[in-house]
């Protein structure tokens, strides 16, 4: 189980936490019993948000490729450059 480096209590919870400009959204890990910081995280999941964008750009590059303005514009590129 994870422990307090400070005071080696177990629990631990969350808190917002804003920089003196307020640039920026963070989140702190804090101990339970002794309230030191154990981490700073951001406020959202960075893998999952990659996952959401990555799916949106493969069907947005889907629909691209399927429609029939892209490829007429792709054929008037073609033909100006020879
Ligand atoms: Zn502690």
């Amino acid at each position: 189980m994870p422990k307090c480096p400070y005071c080696s209590h177990d629990t631990f919870t969350t808190s917002d936490f804003n920089l003196d400009d307020d640039t920026y959204d963070l989140i702190v890990i804090c101990c339970t019993k002794c309230d030191s910081i154990i981490s700073v995280i951001p406020p959202y999941n960075v893998g999952k948000t990659l996952g959401m964008l990555t799916d949106a750009f493969l069907g947005l590059k889907t629909v691209l490729k399927s429609s029939s303005v892209v490829n007429d514009l792709q054929k008037k590129q073609t033909s100006q450059s020879h």
